[in-house]
């Protein structure tokens, strides 16, 4: 086992929720890492909807989701939040009263005092393709993500799709891989131009090969892909000789891990109390779109409503001998202070 990283509040999802918990829990003293399978912060509005306007944050009449996630981290900026991205949190275990370990699919290990789960609509988990038998090569020579690229120094890699994900990894692993094949079923990306215009200069340059069509089915032995059958679109049927495949065919959202964790579940959703957000174990409170409550609303704003009061009481859970007094940020110095603005 790892040596576990300690710290008050361990934050398990940094779309806008968390991100804004740890804003509030900072005025208040408190630490917090965050955990999230995808490789930013943002949650839905980064992954889901990053250039839509949204109207509905008080006092903010337009911007776009990619906006506030931008506003958000620099208004948590003075609380230098640590973040674990590409980790999905696999299991909570209570360790103390109040004291949680909590381990991510990578190795890492934590201890906090407080867990606050703001997994939104579940993890985001890479979507399968329709390729016969590709459960027996997954994670050993099938990746939907890359966690290192030296993984694929010196070998010959085939990537499939095409949106941002199977261009940019296209641009970055052709350095590196020994072969590299883009196999996509149309001539047509849904990624970024100037990517786009990259990966066509590769292959103009024979750099990297781009091949139109779809995996039919995979060869190898033992988890250890050689070859991938592939249709071509002019209907002809070829092999591409690989050491491992990278299907990048975007993400969909699954409750995951959280079902596991022991807690209450109402509809895929964890139940919790209106005063501080904290589920049916002590220590552990659930905000932002997980969480469900008489009146609901999967809001933002709702979010950040229940991310103030969640603090309020994870205080009294990290300094249990500790008052605390109520403060504006417009009035105290000591708030000003921690901000950076005094
Ligand atoms: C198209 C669209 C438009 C929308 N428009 C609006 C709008 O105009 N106004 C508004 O208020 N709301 C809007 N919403 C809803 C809003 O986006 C959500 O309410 C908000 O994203 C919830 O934030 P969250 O932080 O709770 O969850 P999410 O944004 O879902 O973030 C949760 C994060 O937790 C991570 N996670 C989950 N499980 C784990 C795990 N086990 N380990 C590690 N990480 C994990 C996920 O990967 C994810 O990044 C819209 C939603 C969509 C899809």
């Amino acid at each position: 086992m790892s040596d576990p990283i300690k710290t008050d509040v361990l934050i398990i999802g940094a779309g806008p929720i968390g991100l804004f918990a740890v804003f509030e829990l900072g005025l208040l003293d408190m630490k917090a890492h965050l955990v999230d399978i995808l490789d930013k912060a943002g949650g839905q509005c980064a992954e889901l909807y990053p250039e839509k306007p949204i109207y509905d944050i008080p006092a903010i009449p337009k911007i776009s989701a990619q906006g506030l996630v931008e506003a958000l981290m620099e208004q948590i900026k003075p609380f230098n939040p640590v973040f674990h991205l590409g980790e999905m949190v696999q299991t909570i275990e209570r360790i103390g009263d109040p004291k949680f370990r909590v381990r991510t699919d990578n190795g890492k290990v934590f201890e906090a005092k407080v867990v606050v789960i703001a997994a939104g609509g579940g993890s985001f988990q890479p979507k399968r393709p329709p390729i016969p038998g590709i459960e027996a090569y997954e994670s050993k020579s099938v990746h939907y993500a890359v966690r290192k690229m030296d993984t694929f120094r010196g070998k010959r890699v085939l990537i499939v799709g095409g949106g941002d994900s199977a261009l940019d990894w296209t641009l970055n692993l052709a350095p590196i891989a020994s072969h590299l094949t883009l196999l996509h079923r149309r001539d047509q990306f849904r990624a970024a131009p100037d990517s786009v215009n990259k990966m066509m200069a590769l292959v103009n340059e024979k750099k990297i090969d781009f091949v139109l069509g779809q995996v039919t089915g995979l060869e190898g032995e033992g988890g250890q892909i050689a070859a991938a059958n592939v249709k071509r679109n002019d209907g002809s049927a070829c092999q591409i000789a690989c050491d491992a495949l990278l299907p990048f065919f975007g993400l969909t959202m699954k409750l995951g891990p959280v079902a596991d964790w022991g807690l209450q579940l109402h509809e895929e959703l964890i139940p919790v109390e209106t005063a501080a957000f904290e589920t049916s174990e002590r220590g552990i409170f659930a905000i932002g779109d997980i969480n469900s409550y008489p009146g609901k609303l999967k809001l933002i704003l709702s979010g950040f409503h229940e991310a103030a009061l969640m603090a309020q009481k994870a205080h009294r859970t990290v300094y249990p001998d500790k008052k605390l007094t109520f403060q504006y940020t417009t009035s105290s110095t000591s708030l000003q202070k921690k901000l950076g603005v005094a």
